[in-house]
């Protein structure tokens, strides 16, 4: 077997660990004598597994009792439709467009309701975060959204914006438990499993309780409504198992590595390894301002389209994937989440330079 080092943005790498884990229970859970794909999701076994990895989470974002944990379907695009059909009970929302998945989350809102842009990196091809000052938040905004990392530009807000009491809904997909965060300075976080916790197929909800006082819009489907979930405890249909089974095993896996502080110091240490290389080196460029690169997904480019995808080419051959930029930025792009060992970092940057000598 050899296992390549894996750079994709999402589905992305998942520790060794976790995944050997997962095959030596693949055959015989614990002694039920199947596996948990097998399992009723009423059985004892995986209420065992749901409950394990809601507490396990709770613990490692210290997630405050007047927040509820939610395990939904659809992916974070779903969660796009679901904000304003549940909290848009002025029809008015602050979205703030550092990126695609905030663009497309606002226009997804414009359906239900009016979406106003508060702020935006547009102009420049989302290289920065805008400037969170004096914000014209609307004054019957029902809620402030954020995409906290941007996954295809590489950049991440290192402050929440002053919401003047609105609550602040943030997208976390691709820097989710990659650092600590204070939950209650949120009124909702959100985010796929795909990019920095488990498998496609499960997203995450932590919604504050008092927004779940709200009367959803009266078009919303059943499954579109957040208290269908929350009073279910995540069971109101046939969750996907699997994937939160992953997900505890996951959670586990990051008490193991020390918690959210720990897994933060090893984060910042592999990304300035890396941006360390861009800054000095004479080919290869990061795409980002300085004060807002994110940990987790840095591009990068050399300044030819040629040499670009020669290099995609050639990183692919020495066992280095999924380096290849999102087509919206061209060049290239290493996805460095939590799983992503420094190993990997170290050897994609010995490329990088052997690379830099053969093409100067
Ligand atoms: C990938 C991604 C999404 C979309 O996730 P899906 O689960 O594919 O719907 C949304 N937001 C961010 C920040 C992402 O990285």
């Amino acid at each position: 077997m050899s296992r390549v080092y894996n750079f994709s943005a999402g589905p992305a790498v998942l520790p060794e660990d976790v995944l050997r884990e997962a095959a030596k229970e693949m055959l015989d859970y614990q002694g039920s004598g199947m596996s948990v794909m097998e399992m009723s999701h009423r059985s004892s076994e995986f209420e065992g597994i749901i409950q394990t990895a809601e507490a396990d989470l709770r613990e490692l974002l210290q997630i405050p009792d007047n927040y509820k944990v939610v395990f939904l379907q659809g992916g974070a695009s779903t969660q796009f439709a679901m904000i304003p059909l549940n909290f848009m009970k002025n029809k008015v929302a602050d979205y703030i467009v550092t990126g695609q998945w905030a663009k497309k989350a606002c226009e997804e809102a414009a359906i239900y309701g009016k979406a106003n842009v508060i702020a935006s990196s547009a102009d420049e091809t989302f290289s920065y975060i805008p400037d969170l000052n004096d914000l014209a938040i609307s004054e019957d905004a029902d809620y402030v959204y954020i995409c906290e990392n941007n996954t295809i530009y590489g950049t991440k807000f290192k402050a929440l914006p002053d919401t003047k009491g609105k609550p602040l809904i943030s997208d976390v997909s691709s820097c989710f438990l990659s650092e600590p965060m204070d939950v209650s300075k949120y009124g909702m976080i959100f985010g796929g499993a795909q990019k920095n916790i488990g498998p496609s197929g499960v997203s995450i909800a932590i919604i504050r309780e008092d927004l779940l006082e709200n009367e959803p819009l009266e078009i919303a489907p059943t499954m579109l409504k957040y208290n269908t979930h929350v009073k279910a405890e995540s069971l109101y249909n046939t969750p996907p198992c699997y994937a939160i089974y992953i997900c505890g095993l996951v959670f586990k896996w990051l008490k193991k590595q020390g918690g959210l502080a720990e897994m933060k110091k090893i984060n910042e240490e592999k990304a300035s390894l890396l941006y360390q290389f861009l800054d000095e080196s004479k080919l290869f460029k990061g795409t980002v301002r300085e004060a807002d690169r994110s940990l987790m997904n840095v591009p990068f480019v050399t300044g030819s389209d040629e040499l670009d995808a020669k290099f995609v080419k050639e990183s692919k051959a020495a066992g280095l994937m999924n380096l290849k930029g999102h087509r919206s930025v061209g060049g290239m792009r290493a996805s460095i989440y939590n799983a992503m060992p420094r190993e990997g970092v170290l050897a994609l940057i010995d490329f990088m330079k052997k690379f830099e000598e053969e093409n100067r």
